[in-house]
This record gives C-alpha cells, sequence and structure tokens, in this order.
C-alpha cells in the first residue's frame, strides 16, 4: 500500500512538473507540495528496504541447518554416522572430545534465547518444567553464573527451514538446540512441547528409541522406501555402546520415528510396528511415555 501511494505521489508530481513547464493548466494538488510528500514516501519506502531485512534477521538467532543424523542429532563431525562416532567413542577415541556424555552433577544448565517470544518461552518452560517434575536425579536449571557454569545448552530461536535438533549429551562448553520458527504461521515448527522434550531428551543423553540393540524384534523396517543415502539414519546400535537401561521396547516412547519419516513414496511406511503392536501408533507422543522417564532416572539416579 505504501509503495502505490509512493508510486502514485511520484507520478501525480511528475505530471504536474511538466504541466507547469509546458504552460499546462495547473494541478488541484501543488506540485512543489506533490514532491515533497513523494520523496517522503520514496524514503520511508528505501528506509523500510533496508530496515527490514536486518529487522528480520533480529529475530532469529541461526540460519543455517547442520549435517543431521536421523533427522535431528547434531555433532557428529567427522563421522559418517552416529554408529561410527558411537564406536570411535566407546572404544575410548576421542574420548576428551565431542560427543555423548552424561551430565556432571546431574545438572543440565539452560539459557533460553532473548529472541523467542512470550508466548514461545513459556512453552519451553512449561517443557523443561515437565521434565523436571518427572526426573528423580537429573535437573534442569536455568544457568545463572558463566564463570562456574561452563557446560550449559543454549536454547536457540532458530530462522525458517533450521530444524529441529540437538547434540546427544553433554558435549562441553556451550552446545546448541534449535528451535525452528518459520517466517509464517502455517509452517512446520518446533515450538511445541512435544518436541522441545524430544530435542531435550537428546541433550540430556538418549538416541532415538528404534535405534536400540533389540529393535528388530518390535518394529520392521522397509529398506526399500528408503534412499541409500538416508538408511544410516536407521541404523542399530549395539549393546556395547548404547543401554536401554533394562527397559522394555517402547513403541510409544517420545524418542520413536514416525511411520512415515525418511520415505521415498510418502504414503508408504519406512517404520512400523510388528503384527503383536500393530495399533500402537509410532511418532506421535506429545509426552514422556513412562519408558522415557524411567531411562532418564536409571541414567540419573537420585543420589
Ligand atoms: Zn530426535
Amino acid at each position: 500500500m505504501g509503495q502505490f501511494v509512493c508510486l502514485l505521489a511520484t507520478l501525480v508530481a511528475a505530471i504536474a512538473f511538466v504541466q507547469r513547464t509546458t504552460g499546462a493548466p495547473a494541478f488541484a494538488i501543488d506540485p512543489g507540495k506533490a514532491v515533497c510528500f513523494s520523496i517522503i514516501q520514496v524514503k520511508t519506502f528505501l528506509s523500510l528496504l533496508s530496515v527490514h531485512p536486518s529487522a528480520f534477521s533480529e529475530q532469529y538467532d541461526n540460519f543455517e541447518k547442520p549435517e543431521l543424523l536421523e533427522g535431528d542429532i547434531a555433532g557428529f563431525g567427522k563421522y559418517r554416522t552416529a554408529k561410527e562416532a558411537i564406536e570411535a567413542l566407546s572404544s575410548g577415541v576421542d574420548r576428551n572430545g565431542y560427543y555423548s556424555f552424561k551430565w556432571e552433577n546431574k545438572i543440565l544448565y539452560y539459557t533460553i534465547s532473548i529472541r523467542f517470544i512470550d508466548w514461545e518461552r513459556e512453552r519451553i518452560h512449561r517443557a523443561i518444567e515437565d521434565i523436571n517434575n518427572h526426573t528423580t536425579g537429573l535437573r534442569l536449571v536455568e544457568r545463572t553464573d558463566a564463570t562456574v557454569q561452563r557446560n550449559y545448552v543454549h536454547i536457540q530461536r532458530g530462522g525458517p527451514n533450521t530444524g529441529c535438533w540437538s547434540y546427544v549429551g553433554q558435549i562441553g562448553e556451550r552446545q546448541f538446540l534449535n528451535l525452528e520458527v518459520p517466517a509464517y504461521p502455517t509452517a512446520p515448527h518446533c515450538v511445541h512441547h512435544g518436541t522441545i522434550m524430544h530435542e531435550l531428551i537428546h541433550a540430556i543423553g538418549f538416541f532415538h528409541e528404534q535405534s536400540r540393540t533389540d529393535r528388530d524384534e518390535y518394529v520392521d523396517i522397509n529398506w526399500d522406501n528408503i534412499e541409500k543415502h538416508q538408511q544410516h539414519n536407521f541404523e542399530k546400535y549395539d549393546s556395547s555402546v548404547i543401554t536401554a537401561y533394562g527397559q522394555p521396547y517402547d513403541h510409544s516412547s517420545l524418542m520413536h520415528y514416525g511411520m512415515y519419516d525418511f520415505a521415498i513414496n510418502r504414503s508408504i511406511w519406512t517404520i512400523r510396528p510388528k503384527p503383536l503392536w500393530e495399533d500402537i501408533e509410532i511418532g506421535k507422543a506429545q509426552n514422556m511415555s513412562e519408558v522415557d522417564i524411567n531411562k532418564i532416572n536409571l541414567m540419573y539416579p537420585p543420589q
């Protein structure tokens, strides 16, 4: 609308100028005023142009999507797959590096970006509270002292198409957890109760449920409907490198893939429960299951 007014005013001024210089009848609008008006409009328009992109970028912390494994796990760097990373780590290689460690003293410190708007921040706090209300040993605590609380998760407000993702476990110093907030309200969005908790449970130290060593007894994988280069997202891990803490396989876990994740043909499943559990919907949970809670409490038992 502003652009239209601006163009119209410029046009009026131009015509008036031509009429004045050619001796044609004067305009109802004083051309001088029209020019001033149009200049103001043009200036406003240009300033909007120059201000808008930076105002836009100030809404977000992040515009990049890292290489992700299993759809939402960051931080495997030189390792091609999570499996390679875990195996390297479990054999003691890179122990001082990067990946998947428990939070010392059972405290996961976090900060929340100032860029989140009120209702988003409220949801993040509620998700954190939900985890804290169910855990007996682990505590998620807002970071207040940068000198002492050196390792922490910074929850950032990601720009469009940056995804929902986290590292697995404590990696040292500041580590990011990204929650994408799209440019338009109808686009996919990470600031949902279940999604926030899912990413936080990665940060606490867990992989997806279907990565479990025993998963082939409980789900089928439709390899034909998964691109070759995506198949590593369906790897399972050896019991020497991950543990389910003796908990039963949980199709209802908040950490389980959905039936069509990574599908070539989106109308055909890629992972589904074995017939005995065929009525259970996978990948739809919005809350932690009993098994999710038990596993966190077994990883971080009370004193
Ligand atoms: Zn995940």
